[in-house]
């Protein structure tokens, strides 16, 4: 990096630099070794229908059990993961690990719910690999692709607009949806919008966290969801904590919402036991 700034620029190596790189370092080794012993797995966060009150889906959300840390929340190392290239092998775990419990919960006889992935740009970007890898897990968990859906950041979508159109195009052709998440953080070009041929947009948490409060993010969330039945797409609402977010967002016609009013993510099993209650009760988060 020094050498690439040439002719009189050079760069000072600092302590904090040395550090910081050690840190990666060592992030780096335990995230390989987590990866052979097979320490990530998902958990699973309700996606709640407003009109009905029913439970239709649930996101997929990365955890690690480590060992030595616990549970470490995605915060933590997709960042690392990403910079140093094992995110799509994590990414890949979280995959597997969610075909695998949608099997369970099928053969359970629980009500049948979509299943939302993430995946990162890199990913996405790689398309044929991904394309084989989702088929084949499908097949082998004996899942129906219309129960996956995967979600790609609007920053993502938007950075290489013509690739992500094809691949969204290429799975929708083979029943799995995609949808756009964290809408609103990133820059979207309502033209190239347009033409993505995806099912749902997902507004980002921090939209909704102050939408009784800030009139701002009233308009924004209500302005979002308009758009997005123009476009003929579902809206999901994430980060729902209040019945005063419940009511502004039915207020707005949102379509489903994600959030500790309704439940944080859940471990496979717990889940389970979430889809059996039926409908589930609001807990609304009290600050
Ligand atoms: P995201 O996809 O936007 O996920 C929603 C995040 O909001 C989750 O955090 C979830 O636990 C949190 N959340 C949901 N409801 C509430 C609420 O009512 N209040 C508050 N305060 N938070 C809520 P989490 O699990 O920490 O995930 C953070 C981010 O990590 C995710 O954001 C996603 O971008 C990324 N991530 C998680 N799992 C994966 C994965 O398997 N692959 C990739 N590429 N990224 C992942
Ligand atoms: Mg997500
Ligand atoms: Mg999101
Ligand atoms: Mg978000």
């Amino acid at each position: 990096r020094a050498k690439e700034d040439g002719g009189g620029g050079f760069q000072v190596f600092t302590e904090e630099m040395g550090a910081r790189a050690a840190k990666m370092l060592t992030m780096q080794h335990k995230l390989r070794r987590a990866l052979d012993r097979q320490e990530f797995m998902a958990y699973f966060q309700p996606q709640v229908d407003i009109a009905t009150g029913a439970i239709i889906g649930c996101e997929a959300l990365a955890r690690w059990q480590s060992p030595d840390d616990g549970m470490v929340p995605p915060g933590v190392f997709i960042p690392v993961a990403e910079e140093c290239g094992l995110i799509d092998a994590i990414c890949l775990q979280i995959l597997v690990d969610s075909c695998r419990w949608i099997a369970e919960w099928r053969s359970r006889g629980l009500p049948e719910i979509t299943v939302a992935v993430n995946i990162s740009g890199r990913q996405f970007h790689n398309s044929r690999q991904l394309m084989s890898i989702v088929e084949q897990t499908l097949a082998d968990a004996g899942v129906p692709p219309r129960q996956l859906e995967l979600e790609l950041t609007e920053s993502s979508a938007m950075n290489d607009p013509e690739n992500a159109i094809n691949v969204v195009r290429m799975f929708r052709d083979r029943g799995v949806a995609c949808s756009i998440d964290d809408f609103g953080t990133g820059y979207s070009s309502l033209s190239v919008l347009k033409r993505f041929p995806i099912h749902k947009l997902k507004i980002d948490r921090s939209f909704v966290m102050d939408v009784t409060n800030d009139p701002n993010d009233a308009a924004i969330v209500q302005a979002i969801v308009a758009l997005a039945h123009a476009l003929n797409l579902k809206v999901v609402a994430e980060g729902v904590e209040t019945l005063e977010h419940l009511e502004f967002l039915r207020s707005v016609r949102c379509d489903t919402i994600q959030g500790y009013l309704f439940s944080r993510p859940l471990p496979g099993e717990a889940m389970a036991e979430f889809l059996a209650q039926g409908k589930p009760e609001p807990h609304p988060v009290t600050s």
